[in-house]
């Protein structure tokens, strides 16, 4: 649920690029504001590029303030290079604050959580953000052209590169049906897309981002047929050669995931694949049936 805030999805897609995305700075900014206890060490260790994009965490546990149960409990995970976890668990388990704490909305009551070897505290701000690239339920588009909305992955990106993204991203076709093409207003006064084209969008924008950690929320919200395929493609094209942890709420992610983790009540109470869990986990058994039950590949 706390991704599905929006001042958090907006700080996420964004904050990475908040020191290049020069015009949108200030509004920006006063969304940082609203975390401010998170901040860059003074001397940040500098984090090897490119990253490999692998996750480690230590006995973390996360109380929100003013909460008296943790939302994360004891948490021990690895997470390698390249793979493709899903996370699974009843409302209020703890998925999104998992989140949370990878792009360091919140620092670990306990424990701590290291990327590639550096203690995500000892890394600066927007040097991690620009690692991690989420995927929100919710993809945030701001007013400016469908190109403005695209550049918030990379601004220095060419036309070029925006036509393969979008391409990629099973999005380039509605984007050239536009009145105006990529030069198109979005938001207030502009055009307004359908859920699945903006996702496409938001998945675009992350192919121009390039992160070598996805964090993918998947949408729960119905689409048709039509649009479901094409997000699929567009994420499976996007999940390639990086580490993916998501949410996920469709039988297709969790069957394509390397493994599974299944949190219940804050805590990590099973992982492995679906075929695995099937039969090992009652709570997984039953989660699957009450959300892919009515799912076929
Ligand atoms: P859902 O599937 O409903 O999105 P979730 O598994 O993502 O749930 P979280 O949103 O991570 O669960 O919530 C874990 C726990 O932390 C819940 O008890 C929730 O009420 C609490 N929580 C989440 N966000 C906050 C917040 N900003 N402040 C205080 N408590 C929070």
């Amino acid at each position: 649920a706390v991704l599905a805030a929006g001042a958090i999805a907006t700080l996420a897609e964004v904050a990475g690029d908040v020191q290049r995305a020069a015009g949108a700075a200030e509004r920006l900014l006063e969304l940082l504001d609203t975390q401010p206890a998170i901040q860059s060490p003074a001397n940040p260790h500098p984090l090897p590029m490119p990253s490999k994009g692998d996750i480690v965490l230590e006995s973390v546990s996360f109380t929100y303030p003013g909460r008296a149960i943790p939302a994360l409990e004891g948490f021990d995970l690895h997470i390698k290079p390249g793979e493709r976890v899903a996370v699974v668990g009843p409302s209020g388990a703890g998925k999104s604050t998992l989140l949370a704490l990878l792009l360091r909305f919140y620092d670990p009551s306990q424990g701590r959580i290291s990327l590639d070897g550096c203690d995500i505290r000892s890394l600066e701000l927007a040097a991690l953000r620009s690692v991690m690239g989420l995927v929100a339920q919710e993809p945030v588009l701001f007013s400016g052209s469908v190109a403005e909305n695209l550049r918030y992955g990379d601004p220095e990106a060419s036309i070029e590169r925006l036509r393969t993204a979008a391409q990629d991203a099973s999005a380039l076709d509605f984007i050239e049906a536009l009145p105006q093409g990529f030069d198109t207003p979005l938001g207030p006064g502009g055009v307004q897309l359908s859920g699945g084209q903006r996702q496409r969008l938001a998945i675009a924008r992350a192919l121009l981002k390039n992160p070598a950690v996805l964090l993918l929320d998947e949408a729960t919200s119905a689409l048709d047929a039509e649009s479901e395929r094409l997000v699929q493609q567009a994420l499976d094209r996007l999940m390639v050669g990086r580490t993916s942890i998501v949410i996920a709420h469709r039988l297709a992610t969790v069957i394509a995931a390397d493994r599974l983790l299944v949190l219940d009540g804050g805590k990590l109470i099973a992982a492995g694949t679906h075929d695995e869990l099937i039969t090992t986990s009652p709570l997984y058994r039953h989660l699957a049936a009450l959300q892919f039950g009515g799912e076929t590949l």
